[in-house]
């Protein structure tokens, strides 16, 4: 990926988060193409990144969307993603959310509980309506990556064990406002290793067996979530093929759609987060370099302690130890700590790479800060897919009740 950011801080001012569009295509195809061998969908994990100009490139492409609101859903539709491809996940649907969902008339709601399939068969009810739902099972396996991604097990909130998913896979058969038709499963984020993953499809598989022996269901979706771990640093890769062989192996003998959910992994490595120089201090003999983007634009290094490449453009001189920080007030409002880089001026442009997932989508107005521009960068061209926020914008919820 070549990039001007240089003009791009000249035509958009700073910060910024840019994205490349071809290189969301080759993701998106590289795991198209690892599941071809069978019936597959690929839907993109919204929150990732949720821009809608992404998600329409997305949907351009053939993609479906893994939505965990209904602003997701919202959004997937705005932007032609069929509703046949669009699964509503996430512990905590709201009513309203199950209704709008069921009205919309989405694949399938995964369900994450008891309580929640009792909801759904009620909202179904009253709207006189078969919901079309999938289980999400966890499968108590340890995905061995950060806590806070962390989600398949028992001591994670999310999904069911496997006896209570029998157990609700029964209900859903008994009620006629309910059709079971997938079941789901996604451990984690940012998974380098791809024993947890063989090991808990493993699991969900024979249950899909199991339940097609004793139970007389036959699922039609397998969805093996997303979680596909990308490059920060120097991390060693799933091999992309090697885990669809995965999938497709455990799923032998079985007639089933193989539904992926990737986020991570389709637009990570597209984004750059760029940043302008204001200062340089010292403080005793801790160097600090403080930058205009901040935690409320890139929040994973104050959140997760993440590592983000960072690389002050155009500069070859002699680095030392600093910390990258942003004018927040907060000491978590950091983007390095104790990496090298050259010494800075004012309006040095500094690249944070690996932006694109869980960059934007999880930025805050935080001090009063408007969110940034998001620009895309399509066939060496560039456009603006989101403005700059303005003051006007930040208050505009509020002005009107001023006393
Ligand atoms: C967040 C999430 C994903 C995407 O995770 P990535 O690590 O970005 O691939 C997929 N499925 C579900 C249910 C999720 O909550």
């Amino acid at each position: 990926m070549q990039i001007d950011f240089k003009k791009l801080a000249q035509k958009y001012q700073t910060p910024y988060y840019v994205y490349d569009f071809d290189y969301i295509t080759k993701q998106y195809e590289e795991l198209k193409n690892a599941f071809k061998a069978r019936k597959s969908l690929i839907s993109y994990a919204v929150k990732a990144n949720s821009n809608l100009s992404v998600v329409q490139h997305l949907a351009q492409q053939g993609a479906g969307a893994d939505c965990v609101s209904i602003g997701e859903v919202k959004r997937a539709l705005k932007v032609g993603i069929a509703k046949y491809k669009i699964i509503f996940s996430g512990v905590g649907k709201t009513d309203d959310e199950i209704r709008q969902a069921l009205e919309f008339d989405i694949l399938m709601i995964n369900v994450e509980s008891e309580a929640e399939l009792k909801r759904v068969e009620l909202i179904a009810e009253e709207l006189d309506k078969e919901a079309r739902i999938s289980i999400r099972v966890n499968p108590n396996v340890d995905p061995k990556t950060h806590p806070y991604i962390s989600t398949g097990l028992h001591e994670n909130k999310f999904g069911v064990d496997i006896n209570t998913a029998k157990r609700m896979y029964i209900m859903s058969k008994n009620s006629k406002n309910l059709d079971p038709i997938g079941i789901h499963c996604h451990i984690g984020s940012q998974l380098t290793d791809l024993e947890p993953i063989k090991e808990s499809i493993n699991i969900v598989a024979n249950l899909v067996r199991n339940i097609k022996s004793a139970l007389d269901i036959e699922l039609k979706f397998f969805d093996v979530g997303g979680g596909l771990g990308i490059v920060y640093d120097n991390e060693t890769l799933i091999d992309t093929y090697e885990y669809a062989q995965a999938v497709l192996d455990s799923l032998f003998g079985l007639d089933i759609t193989v539904i992926c959910e990737p986020g991570r992994f389709i637009v990570g490595n597209s984004g750059v987060f760029v940043t302008k120089v204001l200062y340089e201090k010292t403080n005793g003999d801790k160097r600090f370099v403080v930058v205009d983007g901040a935690m409320n634009d890139l929040l994973r290094p104050t959140l997760y302690d993440a590592y983000h490449k960072i690389e002050v453009l155009d500069k070859d001189s002699d680095q030392s130890k600093c910390n990258v920080v942003g004018p927040i007030c907060e000491s978590g409002d950091f983007f390095a700590k104790n990496i090298e880089l050259p010494k800075t001026e004012h309006n040095d442009l500094m690249a944070i790479y690996s932006a694109g997932a869980y960059g934007f989508t999880m930025a805050s107005n935080y001090n009063t800060r408007g969110r940034v521009a998001e620009i895309a960068i399509e066939n060496n061209d560039d456009r603006l897919i989101r403005k700059r926020e303005t003051f006007e914008d930040l208050i505009a919820l509020e002005e009107e009740y001023l006393k």
